[in-house]
């Protein structure tokens, strides 16, 4: 049952997605598929390929072929980029549809998929460019020897994804894997699996070599786990839960594989008394509401310094009360709705929590008026404890803590509190509390006086339970590349002579 308005749904939707292996659209070996929900109705509108380990074997192969006997790796930077940049080119001209189909397969408002394709977009041209602006060390030993570095391409790159903004999450990872000259096999999260499903048909029409990319759809439990286990392939890039990462970093041992783990956060947003308000405040409901609240990123714990904590709860609950929840499609929509009935069940369950644990000064449940769907008002809780589960447990949803601090001391504890480190956000105009407090921050990036707003030259990435390692920028070609060191000598060969006897 929903009293909601007449809604879009999305022309030519697909009734089924299959993968993407060696060049070609296939099933299942064994026919399996899963369903998939859109999170207004939760009704299922398509099946997709259940892949397992022969799917994975079949994609690993495929990828390992075009690696050791295709021409990608051994393209020069210049033709791959070329391709990169046509691949960013279609993802741009094709903006719109992709934002309808992420914003109807996620729950995510219209407005924000649509930055968010053009920022896929952006991860290919940028990757295209620095791959042919990309240089490597030599190193000069007068007279003796010359050192340089041989960057190589390492093989089949094995990219995991998650739900939260699922085609831009890929971007982030198949731009850099191929712009080095890897192939790869990406398993896109099964909440999600529409947007993904557009990648081969892109990747085609700019030209990018068969075998190169593949797509295996599937549970993570088999055809992500069936990836993380296959001995040919040496990395794994992984975004997602904490518990996941810790859980793929243990199959991983084994083989020893590169890993990049991009995890959870629960990260603080502090507000000193002397901070611009006005901005700190909208910045704060940006920070913990764009995107449904499913933010890696988000600051879902808000400290605020007692002398303006009243005044800034009142204003924070006051104007969260004020924004828009609807059809992800319409263009008005601020929140929309979560991408699926389990992950709604949890989000609700925390804020049932929350009321035993805080003050709720702002939603608290399902909204006003809409029946159906995986709808949750902005919710807020103030007067949060630091030993509060809704303040040390990554929610993922519309949901934010509000804790107040006294000196700068309990502020830095408060932050640093958790298990969590991938970002925060600092307000104040003081300028060496900004930099200090910011430099004792236990978080893998922090926006001072500013919203999440990243160049793609910066590292990205978290520390403690946030992740292990860093992408971004040359992070990412680091990661996606062998540094082989060739060492000659040009003088006297310099050798110590063992065995001539005493
Ligand atoms: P998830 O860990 O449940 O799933 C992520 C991916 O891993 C999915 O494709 C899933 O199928 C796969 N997977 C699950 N179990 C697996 C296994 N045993 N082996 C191999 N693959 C497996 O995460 P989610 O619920 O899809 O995403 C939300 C989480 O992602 C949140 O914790 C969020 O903070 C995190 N996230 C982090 C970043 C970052 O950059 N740090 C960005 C976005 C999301």
């Amino acid at each position: 049952m929903t009293d909601q308005p007449t809604r879009h749904v999305p022309a030519d939707l697909p009734g089924r997605i299959q993968h993407y292996i060696g060049g070609q659209f296939v099933d299942s070996a064994d026919g399996a598929t899963f369903d998939v929900l859109e999170p207004v109705t939760n009704d299922v509108y398509l099946q997709a390929a259940a892949g397992k380990k022969a799917d994975v074997d079949r994609a690993v192969a495929a990828a390992r072929d075009a690696f050791l006997n295709g021409p990608w790796p051994r393209m020069l930077p210049r033709e791959r980029s070329r391709i990169l940049h046509r691949i960013a080119d279609l993802v741009e001209s094709r903006d719109a549809r992709l934002a309808e189909l992420e914003s109807f397969d996620s729950g995510l408002p219209i407005t924000q998929a649509l930055g968010q394709a053009r920022r896929a977009a952006e991860n290919f041209r940028f990757f295209a460019d620095l791959v042919v602006a990309q240089s490597d060390d030599t190193f000069k030993v007068p007279g003796r020897q010359i050192n340089y570095v041989n960057r190589k391409p390492i093989g089949v790159a094995g990219l995991i994804t998650p739900w939260n903004t699922p085609f831009m999450l890929e971007s982030w990872k198949l731009g850099p894997a191929l712009a080095t000259g890897n192939t790869v096999v990406l398993k896109p999260a099964e909440f999600t699996p529409l947007s993904a499903s557009l990648w081969a048909g892109i990747f085609e029409e700019a030209g990018l070599p068969e075998g190169v990319f593949n797509l295996v759809n599937g549970l993570g439990e088999e055809a992500g786990d069936a990836l993380v286990k296959h001995p040919d392939v040496p990395l794994i890039s992984f975004t997602g839960e904490s518990s996941t990462g810790q859980l793929i970093f243990a199959n991983a041992a084994p083989y020893l594989k590169g890993l990049s783990m991009e995890l959870g956060g629960k990260s603080p947003a502090v507000v000193f008394a002397d901070a611009d308000l006005d901005a700190a405040i909208d910045a704060t409901i940006f920070g913990v509401f764009s995107l449904n609240g499913e933010r890696c990123t988000a600051g879902s714990r808000i400290l605020v310094e007692r002398a303006i904590y009243d005044e800034f709860v009142e204003r924070y609950a006051e104007q969260a009360g004020r924004v828009v929840v609807g059809d992800p499609q319409d263009p008005r929509t601020e929140v929309g709705a979560l991408v699926h009935p389990e992950h709604y069940d949890k989000v609700m369950s925390y804020i049932e929590i929350g009321r035993t644990e805080g003050r709720l000064v702002a939603g608290g449940g399902r909204p006003e008026g809409f029946g159906g769907g995986n709808y949750v008002a902005p919710t807020v809780f103030a007067d949060v404890p630091a030993s509060a589960r809704i303040f040390q447990e990554e929610i993922f949803g519309p949901v934010v803590a509000i804790t107040p601090f006294d000196t700068e001391e309990e502020a830095l504890a408060l932050a640093n509190g958790v298990r969590y480190g991938l970002a925060a956000y600092v307000w104040t105009n003081d300028l060496k509390r900004a930099h200090n407090f910011s430099q004792a921050l236990e978080a893998g990036m922090v926006w001072l006086n500013s919203n999440n707003v990243r160049d793609l030259r910066t590292p990205f990435g978290g520390v403690k339970a946030s992740g292990l390692g860093h992408e971004g920028g040359y992070r990412s070609i680091d990661f996606y590349t062998d540094q082989q060191a060739v060492h000659i000598t040009l003088g006297k060969v310099h050798n110590p002579t063992f065995g001539k006897g005493a």
